[in-house]
């Protein structure tokens, strides 16, 4: 494998980069006499900061990720165009991309006059890594790779596409436009090992702000300063960096909306696949269908005169007779199932109003808890699964996390901002107790609950919890560690998250767990403690109140 710099073009080697006036101001200053603006304020009159911080270190703890690592373009577009500008010499390169897929990688590449080569991709959309690489030339400098897969909608496979990075010998661009929709984690975690990838992402598709232009480039931090020194140096505005900051911090609702659109993909798909003028549904893992009609003609048509339109992908390889939809809301897509069942001579009929009021009435809340050290939001819901979204900046924490939510079957977000530079006392504490206080808001008045929850000793690590929601506060714990440390968190804060969380839900919880191995041992107690929380909150119809024998508690 090459070093990353001998990749890059000589003449961008040697650049030196337009600086800007604010690069090196890092304090903030009160009088700006540096850049000829116009000095009366209006919101807009300075210059927008030219590598966009505060965003990237919104990005940062919302993906795990340092911010060191990150790049923002004038949407990934613009760091699709860089891609071909800082690694591939104009009419001497190649460019390795798959097919079909989207359009900008081949757009950009004649724009910067790359010479593309196309690996079709197998007849089921799949990848094979050694067919696509066997491709490649020696002038072959990028390669990009595209899941999901725009228009087919399936997510690669990920052992593919790490043998793929690993065995070609220039740079390859992973573009994960549609990762949120997949339920997969992100390749983006391995940039740190994996010198040569570049991850894209972009806030236009799940995050919804597809006007504002901001793409995102995640890729080893020696990439990302090419990359910045390439770039227009203003090149996303104020408004666009304000209105995304402003955005980002109501990361729950997107989260509610992925498990919404994800809910009717499947719904879409569940009721296209019967109807006589459909051929195939592709199975998706991004928010559109790639759908083959007998006469995809008819349907465009048909479609357009009724207001509503889809892309024509029957073009491209592997798509004959193909559209692609994109998820709309439960109105808009029953609309367009309408016209299509009508089209088939098939009777349709609409959803009930039924899943409106089943959604009212799930067990949920929203809890923020801000204090000087941290900064904890938690969304819950105790009646709908949907793929955890858990960031606190401890990796090993996370981990855990996500198995209440795997293991309970309920819906948990968490975004954690706190002083584990420090270490990581305040956060484990604080997470435990917004988290606890979210139980207790979504079981309301804990009214037909089991209340009782118990697990069983799990094989490996033979852990037990034993729970009672009914109010009394108890806290037991026989668990003992080998290592002072867990991944990056201290064992005995596992002790004072379940405490914190038993004495702010007020709930009687006793934990015991013992093995060989402290990874196992605590991840067995995380798998029980929601094994036990999944029966204690179910709601049975035969419980009046809380179950209990005093009738009252
Ligand atoms: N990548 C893929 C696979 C896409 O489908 C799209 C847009 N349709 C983009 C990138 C472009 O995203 P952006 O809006 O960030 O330029």
């Amino acid at each position: 494998m090459k070093e990353i710099l001998d990749l890059v073009r000589e003449n961008i080697r040697k650049l030196t980069p337009y600086s800007t006036a604010r690069d090196d101001c890092k304090i903030k200053m009160d009088v700006y006499l540096d850049a000829n603006e116009n000095p009366y304020e209006n919101g807009v009159n300075r210059y927008p900061s030219p590598f966009q911080q505060e965003l990237k270190q919104r990005l940062a703890i919302l993906k795990g990720i340092k911010s060191e690592n990150i790049f923002l373009g004038n949407g990934s577009d613009e760091a699709i165009d860089l891609v071909y500008r800082i690694f591939c010499e104009p009419n001497k390169s190649s460019a390795l991309i798959i097919s079909p897929s989207y359009g900008m990688y081949s757009v950009a590449a004649d724009i910067n006059a790359v010479d593309i080569i196309k690996y079709r991709l197998e007849e089921d959309f799949s990848l094979d890594a050694k067919k696509m690489l066997s491709l490649a030339r020696e002038d072959t400098r990028v390669l990009f790779i595209c899941s999901p897969n725009n228009p087919s909608g399936n997510l690669l496979s990920r052992k593919e596409i790490e043998y793929a990075i690993d065995n070609f010998n220039g740079i390859v661009v992973v573009d994960e436009a549609y990762i949120d929709f997949a339920g997969s984690t992100s390749l983006s975690t391995l940039v740190a090992e994996k010198k040569n990838l570049v991850v894209l992402q972009t806030l236009s598709k799940l995050y919804a702000m597809a006007g504002l232009r901001i793409g995102i480039a995640i890729a080893d931090s020696s990439i990302v300063k090419i990359m910045n020194s390439v770039k227009y140096p203003y090149n996303i505005s104020c408004i666009n960096q304000q209105m995304a900051l402003s955005l980002l911090k109501e990361p729950f609702k997107i989260r509610e909306q992925c498990s919404m659109i994800i809910e009717e993909r499947e719904y879409l798909e569940e009721r296209l696949r019967v109807l006589p003028i459909v051929e195939r549904v592709f199975k998706s893992d991004a928010n559109f269908l790639l759908v083959k009609f007998i006469d995809k003609s008819t349907v465009f048509k048909t479609l357009t005169d009724n207001g509503i339109i889809v892309r024509d992908r029957s073009s491209l390889e592997g798509c004959a007779n193909s559209l692609r939809i994109t998820v709309g809301t439960p109105e808009e897509n029953d609309r367009m199932l309408g016209i299509l069942y009508g089209l088939s001579g098939t009777e349709f009929s609409p959803r009930g109003k039924n899943s409106d009021t089943e959604r009212e009435n799930e067990r949920r809340a929203i809890l923020s808890r801000e204090t000087s050290e941290t900064s904890i939001q938690v969304a819950l819901n105790l009646d709908r699964f949907s793929t955890p979204f858990i960031s606190t900046g401890l990796h090993f924490f996370d981990h855990m996390l996500e198995q209440i939510s795997y293991h309970a079957a309920i819906g948990l977000n968490i975004v954690a901002v706190g002083d584990i530079e420090r270490d990581d006392h305040h956060t484990v504490e604080d997470v435990a107790i917004t988290l606890a206080q979210a139980f207790d808001k979504a079981l309301g008045s804990r009214k037909g609950i089991e209340r009782y929850g118990f697990s069983l000793p799990m094989d490996e690590a033979e852990a037990t919890v034993l729970i009672d929601l009914g109010g009394r506060i108890d806290f037991e714990w026989e668990v003992e560690f080998s290592n002072a440390m867990i991944g990056d968190v201290n064992a005995q804060m596992f002790n004072h998250f379940f405490k914190s969380f038993a004495q702010n839900l007020k709930c009687n919880l006793h934990i015991k767990a013992k093995g060989e191995n402290d990874h196992h041992i605590i991840e067995g107690v995380f798998k029980a403690f929601a094994r036990a929380l999944k029966c204690a909150i179910r709601e049975d119809r035969k419980n009046a109140g809380i179950p209990s024998s005093k009738g009252k508690i």
